[in-house]
C-alpha cells in the first residue's frame, strides 16, 4: 500500500532538498508512546468464570430478540424472558443495583457510588438483534439462534453485537460485587432495546438522564474493538471510536412527460434519473484529515508505519495531498475522509411500452462530521441543478453525525490504559471514526464525551460475520471484555 508513496515523497524530498533535512527531523520526532508505566503497579484482572460466561451468552443468544422494523417490537415477550434470564443470573447486581425499565423494554441499572458530587460513569450496551436473512441459515456453521458452544465460540445472532457487550458488563459487574467493590462514583448501566432499527430505547433513557439533570463523566458504547491485522500498520490496533457519522437517505425524483415509447421524446425521466445519479457520484464531498478523527488517528499510528508513511504524516503541511490521495483510495480509506454517497434503490415505470412520468432512486450517505444534514442537502441539490425536472428530498429520519469526543481527556486516558492492559502488547491504542451508527448517538447532548470501545481482538475477516453469517464470539474475547468492564469501573469509580 505505501510503496506509491514512497516514490512520491522520495521525489519530493529531493526537490525540496533542505527542507527535506527539516522533514527528517521532524519523522524522527514521531516515536511511539512508552509502554504504559502503569502496567507494571496494575491490579491483576478480575477473575471471571468463562464457562459460565459463555453458558449466559449462550442463552441470552437463544432469546431471539430480533429488530427488523422501525418502532415495532415484534415480540415482546423475548424481552421479558432476557430481564428474567439476567436477574437470574446475576443475582448480586439486581440485589445492589437500581433497576428501571424505560420506554417498556429498555433497561436503566444505577449503581450508586458514595461520592454523589462525582459524575457518573455511563456503560452502553443492547439488547437486541439484527435478523438473519432468509435463506442463509443454511450457511451458517452453527444453528443461527441455537448459542452453540463449540471450538472456543459462543456462536449465534448478537453473540458479538450486542449481547456479548451486555454480558459482559454484567460478568464484570457481578464479580465486582463479589469482591465487595463500592464504588465512590455512580454506574449507570443502560440497555436499549431497538438499537438496530430507531433507537428509541436509548433515546428515551438519554431524555429521562437529561430530565435528571444527570451528567455523565463520559459514555462508553459498542462500535470499535481491536482489529489484530490493521492495514495501515499491518498488526494489531486498538481503535477507540471518538465520533460516529451521521446518517441520510435522500429519494430523487426525475419528471419528464410521459407518452408512448414508440416515439420517445428528446429527454426521458430514466435518462435525468441516470445523469442525476452519475452527478452526485461525479461530485464527491471534500475530504481531508485536518485535526478529525482520522488525521489523529495517523498521528498516533504514524510510529508503527512503514518510514514513508512516517515521514508524510509528520510534515503534513507538504504531503497532506499525497496522504489524502493514498487513503481515500481504497473504499473504507475514503469513507473516513469524507461523507459518501451510495445509490441503493432505482424505480419507476410501469410498463414496457410507456415512457413514465416519474422515476425515483434512492441514495444513502454516512454524513462525515464536517458535515451536517442540511448542508448534505444543499450540496447534492448544487449537483444535480442544471439537470432539467430533477428533486432530491431527506428520506426517513436523518441523524447528524457525532459530536467529536476529545482525545486529550481524563476519561479518554482511562479507556485508552484500560484498552492498553487489555489488548496484545505493543499494540498502540488509537482514536477513529466509527462509520456506522450505535446507541451512543443518542447521548450527545447528555455527556461531553462519548467513546466507543470494547476489547474484542479479531483480525478483520472476522468483522464480516457482524450482521452477517457465522456471527460468534470466542470465550476469550467474552472473558477479556468482562475483565476490562471490571477494570475500567474498578479504575473509574473507585
Ligand atoms: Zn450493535
Amino acid at each position: 500500500m505505501w510503496k506509491w508513496i514512497l516514490g512520491a515523497i522520495s521525489a519530493a524530498v529531493v526537490a525540496l532538498g533542505a527542507i527535506g533535512g527539516v522533514m527528517v527531523y521532524r519523522t524522527a520526532q514521531l516515536t511511539a508512546a512508552p509502554a504504559a508505566a502503569e502496567a507494571a503497579g496494575a491490579a491483576a484482572p478480575i477473575a471471571i468464570d468463562a464457562d459460565a460466561a459463555a453458558r449466559r451468552l449462550s442463552q441470552a443468544i437463544q432469546i431471539q430478540t430480533v429488530s427488523r422494523t422501525e418502532g415495532v417490537v415484534e415480540d415482546p415477550e423475548t424481552f421479558a424472558a432476557l430481564h428474567l434470564l439476567l436477574a437470574r443470573e446475576y443475582p448480586r447486581a439486581h440485589a445492589a443495583l437500581q433497576h428501571e425499565i424505560v420506554l417498556d423494554h429498555s433497561l436503566l441499572f444505577t449503581w450508586s457510588g458514595s461520592d454523589p458530587a462525582l459524575a457518573p460513569i455511563l456503560l452502553l450496551a443492547h439488547q437486541d438483534v439484527v435478523p438473519v436473512e432468509a435463506g442463509t441459515e443454511g450457511d451458517w456453521e452453527q444453528p443461527p439462534f441455537s448459542g452453540a458452544i463449540a471450538n472456543g465460540y459462543v456462536w449465534g445472532r448478537g453473540a458479538v453485537d450486542d449481547k456479548g457487550s451486555l454480558i459482559a458488563i454484567f460478568e464484570g459487574m457481578e464479580a465486582l460485587l463479589a469482591q465487595g467493590f463500592q464504588p465512590r462514583r455512580t454506574v449507570l448501566l443502560a440497555f436499549g432495546h431497538d438499537e438496530e432499527t430507531l433507537g428509541g430505547g436509548a433515546s428515551a433513557i438519554a431524555a429521562l438522564l437529561q430530565q435528571r439533570s444527570v451528567r455523565p463523566w463520559f459514555v462508553l458504547d459498542e462500535g470499535m474493538a481491536v482489529v489484530e491485522d490493521f492495514p495501515l500498520t499491518g498488526g494489531p490496533v486498538a481503535l477507540i471510536g471518538i465520533a460516529e457519522k451521521g446518517y441520510m437517505s435522500v429519494r430523487v425524483t426525475a419528471r419528464a412527460d410521459g407518452g408512448h415509447s414508440s416515439m420517445p421524446q428528446a429527454d426521458t425521466a430514466a435518462e435525468r434519473l441516470s445523469r442525476a445519479i452519475l452527478a452526485l457520484r461525479a461530485n464527491p464531498f471534500p475530504g481531508g484529515l485536518d485535526d478529525g478523527p482520522t488525521g489523529q488517528m495517523l498521528q498516533v499510528l504514524a510510529p508503527q508505519m512503514p518510514y514513508a508513511a512516517r515521514l508524510a504524516i509528520a510534515n503534513r503541511w507538504a504531503f497532506n495531498g499525497v496522504l489524502i490521495r493514498q487513503t481515500e483510495a481504497t473504499p473504507s480509506g475514503n469513507a473516513l475522509l469524507r461523507t459518501t454517497i451510495a445509490p441503493t434503490m432505482i424505480d419507476g415505470g410501469a410498463k414496457e411500452n410507456v415512457l413514465p412520468q416519474e422515476m425515483h432512486a434512492i441514495v444513502n450517505l454516512r454524513l462525515h462530521p464536517r458535515d451536517t444534514v442540511d448542508s448534505a442537502l444543499a450540496h447534492l441539490r448544487a449537483a444535480v441543478a442544471d439537470i432539467p425536472n430533477v428533486t432530491i428530498e431527506p428520506e426517513g429520519t436523518p441523524s447528524n453525525p457525532s459530536p467529536v469526543s476529545a482525545t486529550d481527556s481524563d476519561s479518554y486516558r482511562l479507556i485508552e490504559a484500560a484498552a492498553r492492559t487489555f489488548a496484545p502488547e505493543g499494540a498502540p491504542v488509537a482514536p477513529m471514526l466509527v462509520l456506522g451508527a450505535t446507541d451512543s448517538r443518542h447521548f450527545a447532548g447528555v455527556a461531553e464525551n462519548v467513546y466507543r470501545f470494547a476489547p474484542m481482538r479479531a483480525p478483520q475477516s472476522e468483522l464480516g460475520r457482524i450482521h452477517g453469517t457465522g456471527e460468534r464470539m470466542s470465550v476469550e474475547n467474552l472473558t477479556r471484555m468482562a475483565q476490562f468492564y471490571a477494570e475500567l469501573v474498578r479504575t473509574g469509580a473507585q
